[in-house]
């Protein structure tokens, strides 16, 4: 009250000009703030309103005055503004923040809040009332959809305390079941064995049935087990360096023999060059034996399972293939989920629950890798699984295969430093060089350059493996810290840099570093595969750096022989090869020519490929059908269609 009456004396004491000005700093007030403004009399007629009160009626402002929110608004809602106004009128009381769902004239639901206050004559009676409306639509979204996420978190939160104690409810049980199945066991080989005394063929016959019940069992628990396993957050992967073919190798005697008790051949067929790479022997064995036991339940007599062991550019692939029942269309994605069983035949159904597959592929993507699956109803299956190449394939002695995994035992940091020379045929044939003679100065460039540089905790780097077949040399560096391992790599790149500038060969690159970017957009210079082993990579070469993957969403057409081609978008690209989606997906292995459209005013680029890998996403096409990532290598790339590629991959890195 003390305040409006010296706002009145105010009002009295202002000349015209002050008075002109005062209505100026109001009309610009009014006519620029987004909110909608108002006065209105006592039987809540319009005295004033701003632009954007006007602009959201559609109208002019003096199209407004006069009029009533009767003459805008549906009845309803002109009632409930109405009472408010009443209200206001009646009492004195303002309306403050009042937040209310309304529709605009124009249909637009929205939200706004609203402040209204009466207005006073100088005898401090009340006139009418002004109000502001502010659109806080956007506001309240955010507010609606805070409160859904949190209420989702929560959600999902409970979910997970849900799946945690169904974890480890199962391996709790799991666990109590495991002694006495094992004691129930015993006894049953005791009896079948005649251990405690002679049994006749009626009762073997009994034994027989529940040993191989206590055996389904048993795999069941094993699996339940390892389902619990997968799904703690405590699961961890025990890697070494292990030699692929020997792991191969050391359990085909058994698989073989179980074939061939049901008639059927197994052939291995790997490469003579060992395979070495980082993973858990344990569990990738499991995942082997896994596919082959598979191969072997669904594979009828005089049948065949053949095993192939594969080298990619950055991955090896292993084949597990059988001339079996094979799976119908709709249920080769089915296969790797939990508890699914799509065979009809009795016999494969009382042997699994359905986990094996699904705890195969939990595992093949813990070490990094896909698993996929090609089949035909009657005539069989491809099973595929692919493992990273942390480590190219060098034939490494047992002794620094020892020394390394030693070291990954011992918690002690180890730097593994591959000089990689790219293209390395290349490479000779275009500065003329003797090839045997350049690789070994090369090596020894490099033998002189580790000989100069200090020890580390009585550890010197040493050159544990040079292959002039894969162009690679490999340091090994025990406990060295990254800056150790850093300067071998600058002293090397250096010497080999001094070495190719002596022959007076220009034009090349070395670079320390792996393809890899970190998320930050940073070049990764050393890639940790574990917690204390790191490998680290110069390259060597006269053309860019091979492989190194750029995102990229080109147009591309597939063609295939006999089918309709398909357009589609790349994924990712490298010198190597493309990623792309499909809807179709295809087969490994299968030759493809694909159109890649780098400019859309010039001719597509035609190029061959071989499908590498074909993994089904879990996106959908807009018709409702399953995508493929389908990953391909270039073959037989000419010269001038990789430097096109080599130009498109600089310009977007
Ligand atoms: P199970 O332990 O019941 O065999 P898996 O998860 O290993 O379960 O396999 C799931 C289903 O996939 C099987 O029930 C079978 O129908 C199908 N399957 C797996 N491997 C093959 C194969 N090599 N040939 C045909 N069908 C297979």
């Amino acid at each position: 009250m003390i305040k409006r009456a010296s706002l009145v004396r105010l009002n009295e004491s202002l000349s015209n000009k002050e008075l002109r000005s005062m209505a100026r700093l109001l009309s610009d007030l009014m006519d620029n703030v987004p909110d909608v403004i108002y006065f209105k009399d006592r039987q809540g007629k319009m005295v004033l309103v701003n632009k954007a009160h006007a602009r959201g009626l559609g109208l002019k402002p003096e199209q407004v005055v006069g009029k009533t929110d009767f003459d805008f608004f549906p009845k309803d809602r002109a009632k409930l503004m109405s009472k408010d106004d009443e209200h206001i009128i009646r009492t004195g009381e303002p309306i403050v923040d009042k937040i209310e769902r309304a529709t605009r004239p124009d249909g637009i639901d929205n939200f706004v809040s609203t402040t209204k206050v009466p207005r006073y004559d100088e005898k401090g009676k009340i006139v009418g009332l002004v109000g502001i409306t502010r659109d806080i639509t956007k506001r309240k979204h955010l507010e609606i959809m805070h409160g859904e996420k949190e209420r989702l978190e929560k959600k999902l939160k409970a979910l997970e305390d849900l799946n945690r104690m169904k974890s480890e409810f199962i391996s709790v049980v799991s666990h109590e079941l495991r002694t006495p199945l094992a004691i129930i066991n015993e006894a049953i080989s005791l009896l079948f064995d005649q251990v405690v005394g002679p049994i006749n063929n009626k009762q073997s016959e009994i034994i027989v049935k529940a040993k191989n019940n206590v055996g389904r069992l048993k795999k069941l628990i094993d699996e339940l087990l390892d389902l619990s396993r997968l799904e703690s957050e405590h699961f961890k992967l025990h890697y070494s360096l292990v030699n692929l073919n020997e792991l191969l190798e050391d359990s085909s005697g058994f698989f073989k023999n179980l074939a061939q008790e049901k008639g059927i051949t197994l052939v291995y067929n790997l490469p003579k060059r060992s395979v070495n790479i980082f993973l858990d022997f344990e569990r990738i064995n499991q995942v082997i034996s896994n596919l082959i036991t598979n191969a072997v339940k669904y594979t009828e007599e005089g049948g065949k399972i053949t095993i192939k062991l594969e080298m990619l550019e950055s991955k090896v692939r292993i084949l597990v293939m059988d001339t079996g029942t094979g799976i119908a269309h709709d249920d080769v994605q089915r296969i790797f989920h939990r508890f699914v069983q799509v065979s009809k035949k009795a016999e494969a159904i009382k042997k699994g629950v359905g986990l094996g597959l699904s705890i195969t592929k939990d595992l093949v993507e813990k070490h990094g890798g896909e698993i996929w699956v090609e089949s035909k109803l009657g005539v069989g299956s491809k099973f595929y699984f692919t493992l990273p190449r942390f480590y190219t394939s060098s034939v490494l002695d047992q002794e620094i295969m020892d020394k390394i995994n030693s070291l990954i035992e011992k918690d002690e940091t180890a730097y593994l430093i591959n000089v990689l020379f790219i293209n390395f045929k290349l490479f000779k044939e275009r500065f003329n060089l003797v090839s045997e003679k350049l690789f070994k100065d090369l090596t020894n460039v490099i033998k002189d350059s580790l000989d100069n540089v200090k020890a580390t905790k009585d550890e010197k780097p040493r050159l544990v493996f040079a292959d002039e077949g894969f162009s690679e040399l490999s340091i090994l560096y025990p406990m060295a810290t990254e800056k150790d391992a850093h300067l071998v790599c600058k002293v090397v790149k250096q010497r080999i840099e001094r070495y190719l500038s002596d022959k007076k060969v220009k034009g090349v690159f070395t670079n320390i570093g792996i393809s890899q970017y970190s998320s930050e957009g940073q070049l990764k210079t050393s890639h940790q595969i574990l917690a204390n082993l790191n490998i680290k990579k110069v390259y060597v070469g006269s053309e860019t750096r091979k492989f190194k993957r750029v995102n990229c969403k080109l147009d591309v057409e597939v063609a295939l022989p006999n089918v309709a081609s398909e357009a589609s978008k790349t994924i990712d690209m490298s010198e190597g090869g493309i990623c792309f989606s499909s809807l179709r997906p295809l087969k490994t292995d299968s030759k493809v020519v694909i159109y890649l459209k780098f400019d859309k005013n010039k001719p597509s680029l035609s190029l061959k490929g071989r499908v590498a890998r074909i993994i089904r996403t879990d996106e959908v096409s807009k018709s409702g059908k399953s995508l493929y990532r389908i990953g391909l290598e270039f073959i037989k790339l000419k010269p001038k269609d990789r430097l096109r590629i080599v130009r498109f991959i600089k310009s977007v890195s």
